[in-house]
């Protein structure tokens, strides 16, 4: 059922943001050159169709955001709640931020690798029960 794989992958995004974020708030608050300086608009119909069945809808308008780098990324890095970020956002790990992972807990990126599989099969479920709930109605 949608409701259910929605609360699922909310608790799991969650978690993997949990699992990150001393690393993040580590390595990222160094970097050079931010990932998320380097790209744009990177939702895709998945993250979309996902913040529409959580109650996230998006507020804003692709044509009047136009910047330099991810159009969420404000003065102190995103600006959006984790839940709301794009999935490659979350399972993105650059070689730096691994190699720092792999140095304290040795066994992370392979939990979070799993965890990261398990979000994807499940996004790929709303999508297909989602098209099909669109198909059953009157
Ligand atoms: S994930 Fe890597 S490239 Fe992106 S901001 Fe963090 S350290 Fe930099
Ligand atoms: S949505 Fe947020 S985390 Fe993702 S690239 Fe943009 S600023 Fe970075």
């Amino acid at each position: 059922m949608v409701s259910e794989i929605v609360s699922s992958m909310e608790r799991l995004l969650l978690e993997v943001v949990d699992f990150q974020k001393s690393y993040v708030e580590r390595i990222c608050a160094e970097c050079e050159a931010p990932c998320c300086s380097r790209v744009s608009y990177l939702f895709n119909e998945k993250d979309i169709l996902f913040l529409k069945l959580s109650g996230r809808e998006r507020r804003w308008k692709r044509e009047i955001l136009k910047k330099k780098g991810c159009w969420f990324l404000g003065d102190h890095g995103c600006i959006l709640d984790p839940e709301c970020r794009p999935f490659i956002c979350h399972h993105y790990i650059c070689s730096d931020l691994e190699m720092e992972m792999n140095r304290h807990d040795p066994g992370l990126i392979a939990v979070l690798r799993e965890k990261f599989k398990v979000i994807d099969e499940m996004r790929s479920q709303l999508w297909t029960e989602y098209l099909d709930e669109q198909m059953n109605l009157p």
